[in-house]
């Protein structure tokens, strides 16, 4: 891995981290798919069987922000649904309640 791919990993890393705060938007196309949209309105859809995303990152380099800002999301939400399983308050923000609802909307 050469310096140039450490500095890119470590970019997108962020940016996924970021990737809600920063106003992007996610919803449910279908059981697979995504919908992932800019701040700025810009629409990518995400394949989550495939993990795969059609935007121009991932094309160039097989992973992207949105992917890797899915999978945070996903990672949180697990986390927080063993929270509740082992008993403890839904109202727990510690366990990012606002990651839930989100999630919780997607399966409205
Ligand atoms: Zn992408």
């Amino acid at each position: 891995m050469n310096i140039n791919t450490v500095i890119f990993n470590a970019n997108i890393n962020t940016r996924a981290t970021r990737l809600f705060e920063d106003g992007y938007s996610i919803e449910r196309k279908s059981e697979d798919t995504l919908v992932i949209t800019s701040n700025e309105g810009t629409k990518y859809e995400v394949d989550t069987f495939w993990d795969s995303c059609e935007c121009p990152c991932y094309k160039n380099h097989g992973t992207c922000k949105h992917l890797i800002g899915w999978k945070q999301l996903e990672k949180v939400q697990a986390e927080y649904e063993e929270h509740l399983l082992a008993g403890a308050p839904a109202e727990d923000e510690e366990f990012g309640r606002a990651w839930y609802a989100d999630r919780a909307a997607l399966r409205a």
